[in-house]
């Protein structure tokens, strides 16, 4: 069937977020990014979920409020597949199902020891903490251009307080990613009271950070301005310095 778009339907519990049903655990931001970009591409978000009642309000709710992310349909078919198909199935249509508990799922942070996955070198874990660290680096180097706050923009703590973003800004816009705070003292760049408006930016433009090699010549007076008033720094609403 070709609708000139894809539809998507997506799990909840397990899949969206850490499984602890009834309770809502940890997001999976990874995925919720993916279907944010996706239905921003045209594809059609249904969530496909067993929860019913105030548990679904529950999960609707904080896709919306915590993350940004709306459905365009719970648990129903999309109008225009009841349509062609001149009926209501009871099976959710989609061209693709993501679930944590399908046979052929995509790779996803909360599948039990994903973190030991390995591709033969290297494990999602050892990757994820490389990435960190080459992040930190970076941030640590072009200390003026970056920034770390325990909240977004609008002001919300990042999922519920045991998280915080860090970015720096490029040429070519702003990268962030989110880390748990045990992980705080790694980045030493001035702390915002809120973090930068998020501009879109999704995996893909990684790439960002090769811009900053247009700024390695100021790198240098980037850290001999650390001890002074960080002439460079931009930020308003910074509210305090790390060590
Ligand atoms: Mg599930």
């Amino acid at each position: 069937m070709n609708l000139g778009f894809e539809i998507i339907a997506v799990d909840f519990d397990g899949t969206l977020c850490e499984n602890r049903w009834p309770e809502i655990g940890n997001p999976n931001i990874r995925l919720i990014d993916y279907l944010k970009k996706r239905q921003k591409d045209g594809d059609k978000l249904i969530l496909w979920t067993c929860r019913t009642n105030e548990r679904l309000m529950d999960a609707v709710n904080w896709c919306n409020d915590e993350h940004g992310l709306y459905f365009d349909e719970i648990n129903e078919n999309i109008d225009s597949v009841k349509y062609l198909f001149g009926n209501d199935a009871k099976k959710i249509y989609a061209d693709v199902y993501i679930d944590d508990k399908a046979s052929n799922h995509l790779t996803m942070p909360f599948i039990k020891d994903v973190g030991k996955l390995s591709d033969g070198y290297h494990t999602f874990d050892g990757l994820y903490a490389q990435r960190r660290v080459l992040f930190a680096t970076l941030c640590n180097i072009f200390r003026n251009s970056s920034w770390k706050s325990r909240r977004h923009s609008d002001g919300e703590v990042c999922f519920g307080g045991d998280w915080f973003i860090v970015g720096i800004d490029t040429p070519e816009g702003s990268y962030t990613y989110h880390y748990r705070m045990e992980y705080w003292d790694m980045f030493d760049c001035p702390v915002l009271e809120v973090g930068r408006e998020w501009d879109g930016h999704t995996e893909e433009d990684v790439t960002r950070l090769l811009s900053l090699e247009n700024r390695i010549d100021n790198c240098n007076a980037e850290r001999y301005s650390r001890s002074g008033d960080h002439g460079g720094c931009k930020y308003e609403n910074r509210v305090e310095e790390t060590k």
